[in-house]
């Protein structure tokens, strides 16, 4: 089945809500309860999400690793594969959004999701306007960075396991480098300014800082490379 063939299954919703913000954003329900996934597919069309829906395990982690989803609702307790090992999967390729849709008083289950990787969750029976809310924000949260690892020519940064590699070879940085090279990554081609590294990778109360942004750039260079980083006067850092 082409990726064609498999669109046209599904009308892409209302598409009358949010002036197109969100009438391409494409959301995975895998959920086994038919009434559940019935209407949770209904109301988030209303909402104008084009939705795919599955109702096991295996053809939901299918879905998830063909398709770039901007968020995945996710059931814990599914035929054929369960929610954990999913995401468990999942996880190997793709950091898209995952929304879990845990059992009332399983908080062990919650705690578990986190640990393996899902980015929320809500507890059954759950308040359709709360889970198009943690929805919406978990969609800002991840704004389109679907694939975990990026590669910037030699070196590749793996986003979801938060390591950094040169030419296959692992690279060791301390936490800070690692956000640094993750936000430039984030935004290569772009220049960053130095004001929005500091208001995104550092702590306001740290007021120690005005030379170290510079270390942190001078340490990754050494590390990945002179050239990897560039320097725009007076506008920032920039990864090409
Ligand atoms: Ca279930």
């Amino acid at each position: 089945m082409t990726a064609e063939n498999y669109r046209l299954q599904f009308p892409p919703g209302s598409a009358t809500l949010a002036a197109g913000l969100i009438a391409d954003m494409r959301i995975l329900v895998v959920e086994d309860e038919p009434d559940l996934l019935r209407g949770l597919a209904k109301s988030l069309r209303e909402e104008g999400y084009a939705v795919d829906t599955s109702a096991d395990g295996e053809e939901g982690l299918y879905k998830a690793e063909n398709w770039d989803y901007d968020a995945i609702l996710l059931d814990v307790m599914l035929p054929r594969l369960d929610g954990w090992e999913l995401l468990r999967r999942l996880r190997k390729s793709k950091k898209t959004p995952v929304l879990l849709l845990t059992a009332r008083d399983a908080a062990r289950d919650r705690v578990r999701g986190l640990d393996t990787g899902a980015d929320d969750y809500v507890v059954k029976p759950f308040d359709l306007m709360e889970l198009f809310a943690r929805l919406r924000a978990l969609i800002r949260r991840t704004a389109n960075q679907s694939s975990a690892v990026i590669e910037l020519g030699e070196v590749a940064v793996n986003t979801a396991a938060r390591t950094v590699s040169l030419g296959g070879e692992p690279v060791t940085l301390t936490a800070r480098e690692y956000a640094l090279l993750e936000y430039l990554a984030l935004h290569r081609g772009s220049v960053v300014s130095r004001t929005e590294l500091y208001e995104h990778l550092f702590d306001e109360n740290d007021e120690s800082l005005s030379n170290l942004l510079d270390v942190h750039v001078s340490n990754l260079r050494k590390k990945l490379g002179h050239e990897f980083i560039g320097t725009r006067r007076g506008q920032g850092y920039v990864i090409e």
